[in-house]
């Protein structure tokens, strides 16, 4: 065990509050500060005097570049490093760092995927300063985070609607506090991602071309044991692991990330880890370096971490868990039940803005979690299922029917429910049951949307739940601000969303057939089972209208969203196919043929010395054997063309659904087969190290 000084360490390589008001002259440091916390305009004027004191502080701390860090629609971070060396008269060098360049930069983003947004002949974008996420030093360069848009001013990142779709929350959030008579300065949405990933053996991944290329197994046979015995989920950690988590403990939190819980997941190799929540924004800027830096981190110590959403058939994928809430400046859980009635109210309507908007946009919700890789886990029971809906446990479940019916609430005490009137019970926050398999569950004072890939940005996710619940608060305060009776008018709108909404609640088993029934069939919920199904939903009229009207989005961004999600879609799939193809007939079928040919030549020698040895296992595998390679053969013939065709489909979501329909089931349809011979051929002749060796190989 490595000996931390961990309070000594934290943060020591961000330009995080504590180092600016040290630095910072007070008149730069409380104009900064005002900007950080309360979102007002950076003063321009200030840039050079930040940009001075950051490289000073970036160059005692061993940094030589600076670079500014931002988040393409690649779903990855990117960084062009530039130095800070200037030549100097005497033909040496000073290090130099303008508020010009803090601000502001200008990379080539021609590779960049702009989705039509952006002739390649306009190669100019823009990025530009986000001083609300702290700069840090990463491998000797000072990181600056940064938006990313287009010479037209589009947004080309993740970040710019994030950050949009938190100023539309916190715009209706403070309308409906007011209401209540809460001024607060500002409303910040929370997040604490759970992370799940895999830890393999390097070199047992280096062997295995659909590891190097695509991130997952698209072969394997199941070895005799799995996750069966749940042995590994909270498990004692294995040696080596522990002293990758030790490191990475330490990298993640030297950069100030709050690294905080970590354990054995399901599925053997598989593990987790959860930074203690912050600012939504903040938590995906962490959150992106967290799955850099885990990556990193696990090569140095000879092994290689999977962030792909299911990189084994058989064994659970990894997601993550975006856990979220809303709080004001003064540190207020808006969805903390509260003490007192009138808290209770307002938590009411701000529960009730969440019910309203995940209803209102599932679609927005299901797309913004639609990856190839995480459609394998959706709705696969190990996972929740494509349908959304809410969990809100038992207690919230009542106390709502009893509002809805103006019926007495059992729990605390039996009173009519009438809001802001003294009589409202007070409740606890609800701790005792759970719901592993809803997609959005209540847990005490925050949501947890589960629905996340393990390698998704939270981005995604966070603009849409903040955008759409700041539509549902929007409505809610343009009603109740003219209101003559407020209290009554608060009642009756409450009642109304819940009759309304109450179709997404549900506290059942989400991985159930007669849930699918009910969700579809009854309630009318959406079910998305595929990213092909679910991204063109971004474009609908109601989506279109909300997400601009709260200015999270404009109308050509959505379009250049749509397209280059459905374009990443197909083409993650295309290289698996191809490394498929690739992989069948470079080693597959000539792996098998040899281990034919030994057999063949065994029986011959058999024969040769024992007549009437009768041979039947050796004859039976080569029947059985040969038989699988002329099928293989076919079946990649088939899947070649399938890909092929790709190429003539008209446009992208024509080739989504080529995709979805003609070469997802042929890929499977080919793997089937190997994975067959593959437990029919002497392990000497398999080519690829065995789902065993891969999962079961760190010790
Ligand atoms: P559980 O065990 O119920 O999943 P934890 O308390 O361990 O809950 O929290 C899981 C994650 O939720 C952690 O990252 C935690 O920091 C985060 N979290 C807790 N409270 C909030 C909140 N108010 N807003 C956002 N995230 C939160
Ligand atoms: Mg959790």
């Amino acid at each position: 065990m490595k000996k931390q000084n961990v309070p000594e360490i934290f943060g020591s390589l961000v330009f995080d509050d504590r180092v600016m008001r040290a630095r910072l002259s007070g008149d730069v440091y409380a104009s900064l500060k005002k900007t950080i916390d309360e979102n007002v305009r950076l003063d321009e004027k200030i840039a050079e005097a930040v940009a001075s004191e950051m490289r000073d502080w970036a160059v005692e701390n061993g940094a030589t570049h600076f670079t500014h860090w931002f988040q393409p629609l690649t779903g990855v971070t990117a960084e062009k490093h530039d130095s800070f060396i200037t030549p100097s008269p005497d033909g040496g060098v000073i290090m130099e760092f303008s508020g010009k360049e803090l601000i502001k930069g200008e990379p080539d983003a021609s590779s960049f995927p702009s989705g039509g947004l952006r002739a390649t002949f306009e190669a100019r974008g823009y990025t530009t300063w986000d001083p609300t996420s702290f700069a840090f030093i990463k491998d000797h360069t000072l990181c600056i985070p940064t938006a990313f848009c287009s010479y037209s001013g589009d947004a080309l990142d993740k970040k710019t609607p994030l950050l949009r779709s938190m100023q539309a929350l916190n715009r209706q959030a403070k309308r409906i506090l007011k209401l209540f008579g809460n001024e607060v300065k500002y409303v910040r949405t929370s997040v604490g991602p759970e992370q799940e990933y895999f830890l393999i053996d390097k070199d047992m991944f280096e062997k295995r071309p659909d590891l190097v290329y695509t991130g997952r197994t698209l072969f394997g046979a199941m070895p005799p044991k799995g996750q069966e015995l749940d042995d590994h989920y909270f498990g004692v950690i294995k040696p080596r692991v522990t002293a990758f988590m030790e490191d990475l403990n330490e990298e993640l939190w030297k950069l100030g990330i709050l690294a905080k819980t970590e354990h054995n997941e399901v599925a053997p190799a598989q593990h987790e880890l959860a930074p203690i929540f912050s600012t939504t924004n903040v938590a995906t800027d962490n959150n992106q370096l967290t799955m850099e830096i885990m990556q990193k981190v696990a090569r140095r110590h000879n092994m290689v971490c999977l962030l792909h959403e299911k990189p084994f058939a058989g064994v659970n994928g990894s997601g993550k868990h975006n856990n979220w809430s809303m709080a004001t400046d003064t540190g207020a859980n808006l969805l903390s039940p509260g003490e007192t009635p009138y808290e209770n109210a307002q938590f009411l309507l701000f529960l009730c803005a969440v019910i309203q908007a995940v209803d209102d946009y599932q679609d927005l919700l299901r797309l913004s979690v639609a990856t190839a890789g995480n459609d394998h886990r959706l709705g696969a029971n190990e996972a929740p299922p494509a349908i959304i809906s809410v969990f809100l446990g038992d207690e919230l479940t009542e106390i709502l029917e009893a509002i809805k019916n103006d019926t007495p609430y059992k729990g605390a005490e039996k009173v009519i429910m009438k809001l802001g009137v003294h009589a409202l019970p007070r409740f606890s926050r609800d701790t005792t049951d759970r719901n592993r398999t809803s997609p959005f569950a209540f847990t005490g004072n925050k949501f947890e949307f589960r629905s996340l890939g393990s390698s998704n940005s939270i981005a995604c996710c966070n603009m849409m739940l903040n955008a759409a619940v700041a539509e549902s608060l929007k409505q809610y305060a343009d009603r109740l601000e003219g209101a003559p009776d407020f209290e009554s008018s608060l009642h009756e709108l409450i009642k109304e969303v819940i009759n309304k909404h109450e179709r997404i609640l549900f506290n059942g088993n989400g991985y159930g057939e007669e849930w699918i029934e009910e969700a579809t069939k009854v309630r009318g919920l959406s079910n998305l089972k595929t990213t092909a199904d679910a991204m063109p939903h971004l474009l609908d009229k109601k989506n279109v209208e909300m997400l601009t009207a709260h200015k999270v989005f404009t109308e050509t961004e959505l379009n250049s969203r749509c397209e280059i999600m459905l374009e990443n879609y197909c083409k993650t799939v295309s290289i698996e196919g191809h490394t498929m193809t690739d992989m069948a007939r470079k080693n597959y079928l000539p792996s098998i043929e040899e281990y034919l040919s030994k057999l063949a030549k065994t029986t011959e020698s058999i024969k040769a010395v024992a007549p009437n040895a009768k041979c039947s296992y050796e004859i039976g595998t080569i029947e059985k054997l040969s038989e699988l390679t002329d099928i293989i053969s076919e079946k990649t013939d088939i899947l070649d063309k399938a890909l092929d065709s790709l190429k003539e489909c008209e446009n992208i979501k024509k080739t989504s659904e080529a995709v979805r329909d003609d070469v997802l089931p042929k890929m499977d349809e080919l793997r089937r087969y190997v994975d067959e011979a593959e437990m029919l051929t002497d392990e000497k002749y398999w080519p690829f190290p065995s789902y065993g060796k891969l999962l079961f190989s760190v010790y």
